[in-house]
């Protein structure tokens, strides 16, 4: 071998070593717990609005702008590929750690990051009502579509072998219709036992460690943040932000989310998770969060 062979094949070597220096493998860190003082966010006394005007449009007028948003900008088309190109990137780096002895497993929430339910929203606006008005009637039609993205990249995960869970806070007499809507689309193990529906509780956590009894978790995707982790469950507005931005590193990495202007748990802690208030004090309390100069 020609010395100046010698010294390219040593410098090639070198490259590759500090390239993959640079991208170790992906190992997925459990969320840090925060101890800080949990805050209260605090409502002004709630008025019911007396403006004639005002009350005479529907509260549920408020999500128009959202349920376009949802389902005629290409900017929301282009969030769910960028979530689920990801989502993939991400996948096939933890797919590279030689460390994981455990089976893989994603596990998805299914209302807002695999299905679109926004012809919901706008029947709710049509009928001047709110969920659960319509809701069974909607997910037992079976007919939502899939998020774009979404079926491509679930079907690449069980290619590679991962095995995938649904994770949904749909009730069980709803299961026959999710079940026939998901496997219709074409979602790979949308199957009973894949299908993991609301049991006593809403929060998913129990629901998480079980899987993770026998799988590592690769990623979880979801809409709202009490897909990924209890952390985020019942923390006031200021706190949810807080949480979040401690666990800043591992959005787009271990945890995937999707857009959703149309509902979650962000618009019940602007209540502080009292959902009783009538639909003018929702109206007034929104107000007060509204921050203007
Ligand atoms: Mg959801």
């Amino acid at each position: 071998m020609k010395r100046n062979d010698f010294i390219s094949i040593v410098l090639i070597f070198g490259l590759i070593a500090s390239l993959s220096s640079c991208f170790p493998p992906f190992k997925p860190k459990e969320p840090e717990i925060i101890t800080d003082t949990i805050t209260t966010d605090t409502l002004l006394p709630v008025k019911e609005i007396t403006d004639d005007t005002l009350f005479s449009i529907p509260i549920s007028e408020q999500t128009v702008m959202a349920i376009l948003f949802q389902q005629k900008s290409a900017e929301y088309r282009a969030l769910c590929y960028q979530a689920f190109n990801m989502a993939r990137i991400m996948l096939e780096r933890d797919l590279r750690d030689e460390n994981v002895i455990l089976p893989r497993a994603v596990i998805v929430d299914i209302d807002e990051t695999m299905v679109d339910n926004s012809p919901h929203s706008a029947k709710c606006i049509e009928k001047a009502t709110s969920y659960p008005e319509y809701w069974d009637r909607w997910c037992n039609l079976g007919k939502a579509k899939a998020l774009p993205g979404a079926v491509e990249f679930m079907k690449l995960a069980r290619n590679y072998g991962v095995t995938l869970f649904y994770v949904s806070n749909r009730k069980e007499h709803l299961r026959e219709a999710t079940v026939r809507n998901l496997q219709e689309l074409g979602f790979p193990q949308a199957t009973d036992k894949n299908i993991i529906l609301r049991t006593a509780e809403s929060g998913k956590e129990n629901r998480r460690r079980a899987i993770a009894a026998n799988y590592h978790i690769s990623l979880l995707i979801g809409d709202n943040l009490a897909d990924f982790s209890d952390i985020f469950e019942k923390k006031s507005v200021t706190d949810r932000a807080k949480v979040t931005d401690s666990l800043r590193n591992e959005f787009g990495r271990r945890y995937i989310v999707l857009p959703n202007a149309m509902y979650g748990d962000w618009e019940e802690a602007l209540y502080n998770y009292n959902m009783s208030y009538s639909d003018s004090q929702k109206m007034a309390i929104r107000k007060q969060w509204l921050e203007s100069f």
